[in-house]
């Protein structure tokens, strides 16, 4: 039976005393046991210690497989370079919009390469055609494109449990093209918030150019889909810890020594994300302006210690500490410290205590991919669990915000509106606390962590790895028969994004060194046009002389094959048209960086590839409706192609090009293939011919009746070529 593989950088097992590994049921680990799926579940990832640690590796590789866990082992160094360094110190605060903290040293880069390197090779050890594999966060952002290169057809998801920060932030990074390649090996990659997917798909277009639609793009003949699904807490363990006999007695113990005074939580690792200096300040600016509730109130701070070996969170630590003081030491009173600095972790029954006593939990992050604190907080407020009511107070910037919308939001570098926000929870009624609570519970109890992971695995079983189903890519082989039929045949082709990719520059987009002897050997056997937007000499100095007919400048001017001449195709175009549009075009580029206009002989084009592709798009639509106007009683048509508005004479077209050719040539089969609007005049000819084929390259809407991408049509030429000569 096939089987899910998940793989995180760190495995959901402890090591006992004696070294064995035994199963821990942590937040992911939890989650994804809910997934219902009968597939078996096995997992991959790092082992947690060093190699040099590991007294004896095949001993422990032996005993987790007996757990279906598939080990990583990491050296000192690895673990330096791949986690403590690249993965902690420079993704962890770019993707946390932090990037003055981030750090940058070559050889942390190759660290990470070479771990997920291995994070590919162990789970090859197991992986199998028809198996799901579900990478999990910012430390195997590389993964997914090595799996793909090695197991082409691998289902492979990805999630990422930070932020997606916005391409500005992203862009700092060194290796920002290799990691979104990376990514983009997945077919579906998660986030937690819309926004987070919307910076995504801002960096492929800023970084790599590739435009996307909100869900997906079509890329190298493969359809990466991207989706939003986030992220809830464990339900369920939080209403077991709350059953946990535990949980009375330290509720009991707690309201005993709270008294009549009031209860303010905060929970976190203490990470410079979370915001706490900041908080700290709030409260400060709290107690000094809101003296009423002065002795009547306490602060519990819950830090768990986080990476304390590195020296920045070692100082923060400090820094915390030392504040927490300086506040106690200002506003203590004899029997009150106003607040209690707890800086351990709780087992999950005490923390549901902390949740169901305090009137307020202040969760007021800088920067969170999601925060669980807050779910779990609104869901420990329960009657039947002698909760107390409370206010949520929730930071505007963590990734839960948009899902709990009655919470009372601030934002967290405000001392002022955090402290406002504090007397409100605290003077709220308690009717007003409870329909808060209950408005926000019932979507967090039905999108816990259970229905995240089956949400995501249900999504990513779906998605169809075959682009047949998924409207990119048709079955080409269809056409073979009408190819071996009697009477003349011809091969209409375009030549940018249908034989050739795009550059930034078209003098690079030359023809690959296959091309042209494919080309020749095909048209031992069919007559072959290349119908392009290029100027005649481009055509000429790529293509002339191996037996093609040429026609250049969108079906103004062609040659015969094997001919030097250059004739019109319909000598009566008039293009005195040109000097009312010439004025909007130069307009446009005037106010538009990294954008040019091309004369054509029957055309003007203004090209912005090279301008910022999202500027480039807005200046090029309110162009076209500039000329909208201005053309409306003139013998052109307005195009907008990729990355270019072409103005062109309606007496030229790539279409009426190919019905002369036709006609010339007498043909009785023919294929017309192209990727832009210019060659849908070519797929909307009437040929009054025995089999007429079009084919559109790319994804959108188009009059062709097969579709494929430049990598299939490729394949298809070559087959046919074969096919040909069988
Ligand atoms: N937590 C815990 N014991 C503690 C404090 C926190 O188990 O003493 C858990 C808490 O229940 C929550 C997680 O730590 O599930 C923190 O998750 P969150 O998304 O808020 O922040 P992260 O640490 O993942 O950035």
């Amino acid at each position: 039976m096939s089987k899910i593989i998940l793989v995180s950088n760190r495995l959901p097992v402890r090591l006992n005393e004696d070294g064995t590994p035994q199963r821990t049921t942590g937040g992911l680990a939890s989650a994804l046991a809910a997934v219902e799926s009968e597939k078996p579940q096995h997992w991959v990832g790092w082992s947690g210690n060093s190699l040099e640690n590991t007294p004896d590796p095949e001993a422990l590789r032996e005993s987790m497989a007996k757990l279906d866990i598939v080990p990583v082992f990491l050296s000192e160094d690895e673990i330096d370079g791949f986690y403590e360094g690249y993965a902690n110190a420079t993704l962890w605060p770019l993707l946390h919009y932090m990037a003055q903290r981030a750090r940058f040293e070559n050889d942390w880069a190759e660290h990470y390469r070479r771990a997920n390197e291995k994070f590919a090779d162990a789970i090859l050890e197991i992986v199998e055609e028809g198996d799901t594999v579900w990478i999990h966060d910012y430390h195997l952002f590389l993964l997914p494109a090595i799996l793909r290169d090695r197991m082409p057809n691998l289902k492979i998801g990805f999630f990422l449990h930070t932020p997606f920060p916005s391409s500005e932030i992203f862009r700092v990074l060194p290796e920002r093209q290799e990691i979104l390649q990376g990514l983009l090996g997945a077919d579906l990659i998660g986030f937690h918030t819309y926004n987070y997917l919307r910076h995504f798909r801002s960096s492929l277009l800023q970084i790599l150019g590739l435009e996307s639609d909100m869900d997906h793009l079509y890329l190298d003949g493969r359809r990466p889909s991207f989706g939003v699904y986030p992220i809830g807490h464990n339900h369920k363990g939080f209403h077991e810890a709350m059953a946990h006999p535990g949980y009375l007695e330290t509720h009991a113990e707690m309201s005993g020594s709270l008294k009549d005074r009031k209860l303010i939580l905060s929970v976190e690792r203490l990470d410079y994300t979370k915001g706490v200096p900041q908080k700290l300040a709030a409260i400060r600016h709290f107690l000094e302006n809101y003296p009423q509730h002065r002795g009547n109130v306490v602060f519990a701070i819950i830090a768990v210690p986080s990476r304390e070996s590195v020296d920045e969170y070692a100082e923060l630590t400090e820094d915390v500490q030392r504040e927490v003081g300086a506040i106690n030491g200002e506003f203590a009173t004899m029997d009150l410290a106003p607040i209690n600095f707890l800086h351990r972790g709780f087992p999950p029954h005490e923390l549901a205590a902390f949740y169901s006593l305090a009137d307020s939990c202040l969760v007021t992050p800088l920067v969170d991919g999601m925060n669980l604190v807050a779910k779990e907080y609104v869901d420990c407020k329960r009657k039947k669990f002698n909760a107390r009511p409370g206010a949520l107070i929730l930071s505007e910037f963590a990734g839960a915000a948009p899902e709990m919308p009655h919470a009372l939001r601030v934002n967290p570098y405000s001392v002022s509106e955090v402290a406002a926000a504090i007397d409100q929870a605290l003077t709220m009624p308690e009717d007003e606390m409870w329909e808060r609570t209950r408005a926000m519970q019932d979507h967090i109890v039905k999108n816990d962590a259970g229905a995240w992971a089956n949400r995501f695995v249900a999504d990513l079983e779906e998605h169809s790895c075959d682009l047949n189903e998924d409207s990119g890519v048709s079955d080409l082989s269809v056409l073979f028969d009408s190819f071996k039929s009697q009477g003349q045949k011809a091969l209409f082709l375009d030549y940018d994004g249908t034989l050739r990719g795009f550059e930034n520059k078209a003098e690079d987009a030359v023809p690959d060194s296959e091309l042209v002897p494919l080309l020749k050997r095909l048209s031992k056997h069919v007559r072959i046009a290349i119908v392009s937007g290029r100027p005649k000499e481009f055509l000429e100095k790529h293509f002339a002389g191996h037996g093609f007919a040429l026609v250049a400048e969108h079906g103004y001017r062609w040659s015969r094959p094997d001919s030097p001449e250059w004739a019109l195709v319909n000598p009566l175009v008039d293009v005195s048209w040109k000097e009312d549009v010439i004025p909007h075009l130069e307009q446009a580029t005037q106010v538009t960086p990294g954008t040019h206009i091309e004369t054509k002989p029957s055309a003007l084009v203004w090209h912005y590839r090279l301008a910022d592709p999202e500027f480039g798009l807005w200046q090029a639509h309110r162009l076209l409706s500039e000329l909208t106007e201005t053309t409306a009683s003139l013998p052109v048509a307005v195009h907008h192609g990729k990355k270019i508005v072409e103005v062109a004479s309606q007496q030229v077209s790539k279409g009426s090009a190919v019905e002369f050719l036709i006609n010339d040539w007498n043909c009785r089969t023919a294929l017309a293939v192209g990727d832009d609007q210019t060659d849908e005049t070519m797929f909307a000819i009437e040929a009054d011919i025995q089999n007429y084929h079009t084919i559109h390259i790319g994804g959108s809407d188009t009059r062709a009746n097969h579709l494929s991408d430049i990598h299939h049509f490729r394949s298809f030429l070559e087959e046919l070529a074969d096919h040909l000569e069988a």
